[in-house]
Parts: C-alpha cells; structure tokens; sequence
C-alpha cells in the first residue's frame, strides 16, 4: 500500500505575512493526517519555511530550480541553494514553466536529473492540452514527457521521483479531471514506470493536480493510482489546504 503525498504549489503568491498565517492555520489544524504533507514556495520563502516548519510534519520545497549547480546564470537558483534552506522537493517541468518559460522536455529531464544527485525528490509534472486531449494524444504527450526523464534519470530512480499529471485545461480553471479520466492516466504512467522498473514502480507516488478542492479530492485519491495532489489555488487557504490533505 503506498502512502498518500498532498503538496500545495503557491505559485507566484504570498508575502512573509501572508505565509505565517497560512502556514500556522495549516500547522493547526493538521491533527496527524494520514498523508504526507508538503508545501512548494517562491525561493525567497524558503528561509521563512525552515524556521516555522522545522521539526513540523510539514516539509517544504521550491517550485523550480537551475539545472546548473553554480555560476554565471543571472536570476537562476541553484540546487545547493534549495538544500541550504532545507528543502525536500522541487518541482520541475510544470505547465506553466513549460508554457511561459519554453522548458523543454530534455531540460526538465537535467533538471530532474540534477534534483536526484543532490538528493532531492524531483516532483516531475506531466500533462496534455486541451487541444492535445481532444486530439486523442494525451498518452503520446505525458508519455513523450515521462520518457524524457527516465531516459536520464536511469531505471533506479523510478522509485525516488514523484511523478505529477496535471491536465494543461485543468489547472486553475475549476474544471477537472473527473477520477476515470485521471485514473487511466496514471494507471497508463505506472504502467510506463513498470516497464522501466517493476519493482520500484510499485512505491513511485503520482499526483494528479489541476483544479483539486475538499469536495473532489476524496473520489480523485480513491482511485487506484492516485496517490495524492499537487494543489494550486486550494493551497492558499489552510481551510482548503485541510480539506484536501483530511480527505487522503
Ligand atoms: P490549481 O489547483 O489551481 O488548478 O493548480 C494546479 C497546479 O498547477 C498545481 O501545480
């Protein structure tokens, strides 16, 4: 049986104020959730984060990262700078990052590479367009992703990643994946990861995320290969944020 993982991405959101209250409302009403517990913050954040959540169930991490370890790379943040601040995970190859910042396959895949070697958990987000899905490429697309990272990162990694499928159309629009549908993409990824690794794809956690609130979260994390959520809007507000991780 895997255990469930629920990590808020926050995006571009936040100041030192804003994030105390949500941090110590989330620390408040945690109780002892079943599910681990993470949160994704703006690199400033990072040292905010170790101070109130060190010694907390709550583990934290960055939203991207450099694939480069040090150097001449002007506004970038590096790996070490992540581990210096006590980070756990860091997300690569999410949608937005793909979308605004042109993050190709091949570089998510150095970057996960890189998270690996200096002993973070890549959090690893795959998914389709709309326009993709209504072409019937979903699988061709998140598998063309997925294949990008292991081929870098090796058989033996497959259990040490975490793997994402976030629909492009489902993130913050309030539309989302009903369970079947995000079900059979990832029962479609462990399949991939199977065939990659057998063994350690049994332990590999994937989060579905796009538009993942309390009243949804329980039928998503129900299904058989989801294991948790990476939750965007509803991770700025520990009510919600609550009501997601009590529902894994
Ligand atoms: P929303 O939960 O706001 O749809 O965002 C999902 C997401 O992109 C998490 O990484």
């Amino acid at each position: 049986m895997r255990s469930k993982l629920v990590v808020g991405n926050w995006k571009m959101n936040g100041s030192r104020a804003a994030n105390a209250t949500l941090l110590n409302g989330i620390l408040e009403g945690l109780g002892q959730p079943r599910a681990a517990v993470a949160v994704c913050v703006p690199a400033p954040y990072l040292f905010q984060c170790e101070a109130l959540l060190q010694g907390s169930p709550i583990a934290w991490g960055a939203q991207d990262v450099s694939c480069h370890p040090v150097g001449a790379y002007t506004g970038e943040v590096c790996m070490s700078m992540l581990q210096d601040f006590g980070s756990r995970y860091v997300i690569v190859g999410h949608s937005e990052r793909r979308a605004y910042h042109g993050e190709s396959d091949a570089l998510v895949a150095k970057k996960a590479k890189a998270a690996l070697d200096a002993g973070l958990t890549p959090i690893v987000c795959v998914g389709e367009t709309l326009e993709q899905r209504e072409a019937g490429h979903t699988m061709a697309v998140v598998g063309a992703q997925l294949d990008a990272v292991l081929e870098a990162v090796g058989a033996e990694a497959v259990g040490k990643i975490v793997l994402a499928y976030e629909p492009v159309w489902a993130i913050g629009t309030g539309r989302t994946a009903t369970p079947a549908m995000a079900q059979e993409v990832h029962a479609a990824l462990r399949q991939k990861l199977r065939a990659c690794n057998a063994a350690a794809a049994e332990t590999t956690l994937l989060l579905y995320g796009g538009s993942m609130k309390p009243d949804n979260a329980a039928d998503l994390m129900a299904q058989p290969d989801i294991d948790g959520g990476l939750i965007g809007g509803a991770a700025l507000k520990a009510a919600d944020f609550l009501g997601i991780v009590h529902a894994a």
